[in-house]
């Protein structure tokens, strides 16, 4: 608003001081050359302006919500244990309790790797250990990983395998977060019933195409590029329910774009569901 008024002020005085002066016509040229260069700083400082107060709200969201992730299991943990102190509680509730405990460790876990990881894909020159991944493998693997760790059973999750391996060179490790990160969302954002496909394919010879796609809440369309970006969630009334830190997509990019892929989501809308596609070199492919 600021840097909008001093616009129309600086455009005031200066059609006024050339209404005066038009006779000297070197004053001016001058004149609005110096004005041209007054209008541009103003602008960029209020491009500049808007952007730093969207990041200063984006790291507000940021904090509260891994403040939220990290206390959350933690408070669930201390509970259990003061329980099992204070408490004589039979041993078949105490392997529960256990294993509730667990849970909200792996959670924990995941929430810190999360940021370590989106710290260290921002790391250019980083190491990676390439290999030769054959995807229907790691993508079984990453299926049954979700599978497991959100309680579905196998119907939720379809994954139409490609007749023939389909070979990709890449870091492993990096490679299955992308794809448990996507498969993940998937889950995190189907409202009601879970029903996921996943599906790879190829495209022109050269390059693999993996797709997971979900009956969730969707996507609004001015939403589908800026997902990707660090920190950034949509703003809708569902999300203060569903929990997340922003980082997920954003270390999705990163390292498809690292193995010289690219990633994008597609969604018809609100309650349309999600599909997110990645493409992938294929090695041995020119
Ligand atoms: P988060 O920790 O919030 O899930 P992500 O980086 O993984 O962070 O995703 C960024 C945002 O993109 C999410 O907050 C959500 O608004 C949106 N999003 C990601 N995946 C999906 C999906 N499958 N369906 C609908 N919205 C999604």
């Amino acid at each position: 608003m600021f840097g909008i008024c001093l616009i129309l002020l600086a455009a005031a005085l200066n059609v006024g001081w050339i209404l005066l002066n038009l006779r000297e016509a070197a004053l001016l040229v001058f004149g609005v050359i110096f004005f041209a260069v007054i209008i541009t700083g103003l602008v960029l400082n209020t491009i500049f302006l808007i952007r730093e107060i969207r990041r200063n709200e984006q790291h507000d969201a940021f904090l509260n919500s891994i403040t939220h992730e990290l206390k959350t299991p933690i408070a669930s943990i201390k509970l259990y244990l003061e329980t099992l102190k204070t408490r004589n509680v039979p041993p078949e509730k105490q392997n529960e309790f256990y294993d509730v405990m667990l849970a909200d460790t792996d959670r924990l876990l995941g929430t810190v790797e999360q940021v370590l990881q989106a710290s260290r894909t921002r790391e250019k020159k980083r190491q990676i250990n390439i290999s030769e991944i054959d995807l229907r493998s790691m993508i079984n693997e990453s299926i049954d990983i979700i599978r497991t760790s959100r309680n579905l059973d196998a119907a939720a999750i379809r994954f139409t395998e490609p007749a023939d391996a389909v070979k990709v060179l890449g870091d492993a490790a990096e490679l299955q977060s992308v794809f448990i990160n996507l498969l993940d969302n998937a889950v995190k954002y189907s409202d009601s019933e879970v029903k996921i496909e996943v599906d790879v394919t190829t495209l022109d010879r050269g390059r693999a195409v993996v797709r997971v796609k979900d009956a969730g809440i969707g996507i609004p369309r001015g939403q589908l590029k800026r997902i990707f970006k660090r920190f950034h969630r949509v703003p809708m009334p569902v999300m203060k329910r569903i929990k997340g830190t922003g980082l997920g997509l954003f270390i999705v990019r990163s390292i498809v774009e690292k193995h010289g892929g690219r990633v994008f989501a597609e969604s018809e809308g609100e309650g349309e569901g999600s599909t997110f596609t990645i493409l992938l070199p294929r090695s041995g492919a020119r």
